[in-house]
């Protein structure tokens, strides 16, 4: 399959990895907005979040969880940090491979454009 994600997952692609598991995979993000800018993918693909059906709802949580644990393990826990998933157009989604954007390092603003 032509997704940039899933070759990342497979090592064709290089990337910098923070954490992986069997089920996951956590890189820097290549055009880091915040000083910690983490992406957190499920090594299957699933285009958008409308494509995970409700029987992996413990995925999504356990790519939460991870990067709960990753803004700790990054000392950004205290100060805060912000989750993203973007879906489709609206959202601003230009890779279709889910990802959860784990951002830390400054003050972000809100609301997003
Ligand atoms: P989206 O806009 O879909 O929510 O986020 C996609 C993110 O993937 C963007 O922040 C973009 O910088 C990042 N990205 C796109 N291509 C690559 C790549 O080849 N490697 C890495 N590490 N990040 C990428
Ligand atoms: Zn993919």
């Amino acid at each position: 399959m032509d997704c940039i994600f899933c070759k990342i997952a497979a090592k064709e692609i290089p990337a910098r990895v923070a954490f992986e598991n069997e089920r996951l995979i956590a890189f820097h993000d290549l055009f880091p907005q915040a000083p910690l800018h983490l992406l957190i993918i499920p090594k299957a693909h699933y285009s958008t979040l409308n494509d995970v059906p409700s029987s992996e709802a413990s995925l999504l949580g356990e790519i939460m969880d991870t990067a709960r644990q990753l803004a700790a393990d990054h000392g950004m826990a205290a100060d805060g940090y912000r989750v993203v998933m973007n879906c489709n157009k609206h959202g601003g989604q230009s890779v279709d491979h889910i990802h959860l954007h784990l951002l830390a390092g400054r003050q972000l603003g809100w609301p997003p454009g």
